[in-house]
């Protein structure tokens, strides 16, 4: 746990969320400030603030976490299909500097240029 993380001070307790689900190594909470009809949060239990500080080892967790996401996914309503986003630094507009998946749906989505 890092002090002054808000996702860590979540997976403590110490912040309340809307939880989804749980199981040994990650979480899923509801957006507090949703950007589509569904708006969810996958976040690893460990913190990582970039993809760049994780050793191969914690590679294995994220992919144990994306391979959770579609049953996750599913429980969301969301057979439709839906757009996961992983912002990383300042230029993708991070926030929150503990890893994070973004998955998003609820309706069709068009894929902008950037
Ligand atoms: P990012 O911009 O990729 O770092 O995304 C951070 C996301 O965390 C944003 O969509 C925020 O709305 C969301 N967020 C920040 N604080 C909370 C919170 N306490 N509970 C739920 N979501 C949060």
């Amino acid at each position: 746990m890092k002090n002054d993380c808000v996702f860590c001070a979540i997976e403590a307790g110490e912040i309340p969320s809307q939880k989804v689900y749980e199981d040994e190594r990650m979480f899923v909470i509801k957006d507090i400030e949703p950007k589509a009809p569904v708006h969810y949060l996958a976040i690893p239990k460990r913190h990582y603030k970039l993809l760049r500080d994780m050793t191969d080892a914690d590679r294995d967790d994220l992919g144990k976490i994306f391979a959770t996401i579609p049953a996750v996914a599913d429980r969301l309503g969301l057979q439709n299909g839906y757009r996961l986003i992983v912002n990383q630094g300042d230029d993708a507009g991070q926030t929150v500097f503990h890893l994070h998946i973004h998955i998003l749906g609820g309706h069709a989505m068009d894929f902008p240029e950037l």
